[in-house]
């Protein structure tokens, strides 16, 4: 629910009051915890257990054998969640697993307000590079890549992110660099596209005829799934020398990687200080 709160048409809903839990791979407990009815709207549901079986729901694109799915609005209608609140209304509250605040909501509608102070903090210095660390987020421990990374890129760098890959490191305290958070989270998955937007606002702004003269890194968190259309989306920009990590996409042929490497510079993600290294020398 996280992205959630970034909407302003949901955030005049006060019983939207918070987030609970993390990525994907987590629900199989958090779901548990949570005690109360789950709707899956989207993908990235996983084998349901009996812990929670009683209270999950699905709807639009996503089903499962034996979960109930609410049907699809019919004409001029609205869809009938009925039976999820009523069961809301008998469930115990979730289990608190943690507490805090995150600040989001940088889609590029919000970036853009703040291009004028983004841009003279590019300017002055005081950001350095940008680093995009999108993408989704997996269980292996591997993945621990990017919290590595993220707590150890300069203080003048800013990340920014969409997708599940933000739950490596959107806990930590990073700080911003005059008011401008240090992680800029445009929110899901599908907002990689205002991360897009930025880049190229940027590029105009710093009136640069290439995307790969702007000060960003590419450091994107691999999954066989909406990332591989994050990745076509950026190579059609032309973008270079992305990493990918910390695993390669099935897809990758021979043949295609020579095709990536020669004319995208794709490469793997390797050792974190290495990485940085080389993300702060623009390569
Ligand atoms: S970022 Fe990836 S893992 Fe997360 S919801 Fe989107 S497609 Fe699923």
């Amino acid at each position: 629910m996280l992205p959630a709160h970034y909407y302003p048409a949901l955030k005049k809903h006060q019983h939207l009051v918070g987030n609970y839990g993390n990525a994907w791979w987590a629900q199989q407990k958090e779901f548990a915890s949570f005690n109360g009815p789950i709707l899956l709207t989207t993908n990235c549901l996983v084998p349901v257990r009996d812990s929670y079986k009683d209270r999950i729901f699905t709807t639009g694109r996503v089903s499962y054998p034996g979960v109930p799915h609410i049907a699809d609005r019919a004409e001029g209608a609205q869809k009938d969640f009925s039976q999820v609140i009523e069961l809301a209304r008998s469930c115990p509250p979730p289990t608190e697993i943690e507490s805090g605040s995150i600040v989001g909501g940088f889609a590029h509608n919000q970036v853009l307000a703040l291009a004028d102070k983004v841009v003279d903090a590019v300017k002055t210095g005081a950001i350095k590079r940008f680093v995009v660390m999108a993408g989704c987020d997996g269980r292996q421990k591997a993945r621990s890549y990017f919290t590595d990374v993220a707590s150890a890129l300069p203080d003048d760098t800013v990340i920014l992110t969409a997708g599940c890959a933000k739950y490596r490191y959107n806990k930590l305290d990073l700080g911003d660099i005059g008011g401008i958070p240090r992680v800029l989270d445009a929110g899901q998955c599908n907002d990689s596209y205002s991360l897009a937007v930025i880049a190229l606002k940027l590029k105009e702004v710093f009136g640069l005829d290439d995307i790969n003269e702007l000060p960003i890194s590419f450091d994107i968190a691999w999954y066989e799934q909406k990332a591989v259309t994050v990745l076509l989306a950026l190579l059609h920009l032309g973008v270079k020398g992305i990493r990918l990590g910390p695993t390669l996409p099935a897809f990758l042929s021979p043949h295609v990687v020579k095709v990536l490497v020669e004319n995208f510079d794709i490469k793997p993600t390797g050792e974190v200080r290495s990485d940085i290294e080389a993300m702060m020398a623009g390569e």
